[in-house]
């Protein structure tokens, strides 16, 4: 936490708005549409109700195709079914770990001659990295998709000076309790488009049609944001800015200290990406050689986690069609996020170090 935070929160008591509505919940709509510089935003209760109520935005529906990064959270994929829908599963690139436009046009073109133009594209920022948006957006526009931008990761990071998820037709945020901020649970969906922000609090309120009593003609979500959570995103969205630099700082403290060791950190691939560097992640040499350090880091009682394992090979999406070369596969046994909370203090980074140097000994 920030600081400020509590006051938001003390000032929903002192007015009474205990409900998932009231004028935190306004005030942080505002406050992030001026931040990433989109007109309109609505605070929801997740990040995954906003990328769901974005498919149904777009219309998406049973049997609807939606191409969408594979190397991501589940929490991407899962709403595509909550619309049963088919998840068309995309490889990342090797500069940013994103979307690879190049996959992202081979999929569509192979959907298209198989008879069905997807209806949209979920690209993500993993890692709060940015993906490659010109290509992305340009592929999308020749194929006339519309794109949801999962900037759940992202917030804070932008790219050519643009913040991240104000590309998309539609952008999603989350502020879950290990985001970049967090309102301990919590989402956001903006947009450049009154129409679907306006349509998106009508489902997220249960639906409710304009009567004195209740009246329902399409199916409604409970899904919006409480006013007391809200109040602690404003106070969070005020450190936002300094976060960033606190996990920038980190990244660049473990590759300065860690620079002769043979693992590897993702760069920025030019001037033009800003990453807000959520987590700080290392590519190692191998599976053993990755499992070695993570298990010397949990010997001293410090925590650090593989990469995402790819939609692709999970349980529940591996029947689903994959578009790719496997680049996912070999980050996800090679790669190792490590320890990078904005409050982490110079002496924990530094037995972050020392335990990882050990191993290399
Ligand atoms: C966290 C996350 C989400 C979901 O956000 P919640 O607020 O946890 O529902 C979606 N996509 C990605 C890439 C995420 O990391």
């Amino acid at each position: 936490m920030g600081g400020k935070e509590i006051e938001y929160v003390n000032s929903a008591f002192e007015e009474n708005w205990i409900a998932p509505l009231g004028p935190n919940v306004n005030g942080l709509e505002k406050e992030i549409s001026e931040y990433v510089k989109v007109g309109h935003c609505a605070a929801l209760s997740s990040g995954t109700a906003a990328i769901h109520l974005a498919l149904i935005m777009l219309g998406v529906e049973q049997g609807d195709e939606v191409l969408a990064s594979s190397f991501t959270f589940s929490a991407t994929i899962n709403p595509i079914l909550y619309q049963k829908a088919i998840p068309i599963l995309v490889e990342s690139e090797k500069d940013t770990w994103n979307m690879s436009p190049n996959f992202l046009e081979e999929a569509i073109e192979d959907r298209i001659v198989n008879g069905k133009k997807p209806k949209a594209i979920i690209p993500v920022h993993l890692y709060g990295m940015p993906a490659k948006m010109d290509e992305i957006i340009s592929i999308a526009n020749e194929y006339q998709i519309p794109i949801i931008e999962d900037a759940a990761e992202g917030l804070g990071a932008s790219y050519k000076g643009k913040k991240l998820g104000a590309f998309g037709d539609l952008g999603v945020y989350s502020f879950n309790g290990n985001k970049i901020i967090t309102t301990s649970g919590g989402g956001a969906l903006v947009s450049n488009d009154a129409v679907y922000i306006d349509k998106a609090r009508f489902l997220a309120t249960q639906a409710r049609d304009q009567a004195s009593h209740y009246q329902h003609s399409e199916v409604g979500y409970n899904y919006r944001m409480s006013n007391i959570c809200a109040g602690i995103g404003r106070g969070q969205l005020k450190v936002l800015d300094k976060w960033v630099a606190l996990r920038r700082a980190n990244f660049d403290r473990y590759k300065k200290e860690l620079a002769s060791l043979p693992i590897e950190f993702l760069n920025e691939p030019s001037a033009d990406y800003f990453s807000n560097r959520w987590l700080t992640t290392v590519t190692t040499s191998s599976y053993e050689n990755r499992e070695e350090i993570r298990v010397a880091l949990e010997k001293e009682n410090i925590e650090s986690r593989p990469l995402w394992k790819p939609m692709h090979l999970q349980p529940i999406f591996k029947d689903y069609p994959y578009f790719g070369d496997g680049l996912s596969e070999r980050l996800f046994e090679t790669g190792l996020c490590l320890p990078s909370g904005s409050n982490m203090t110079d002496k924990q980074q530094e037995r972050v170090i020392t335990t990882i140097k050990k191993c290399f000994e």
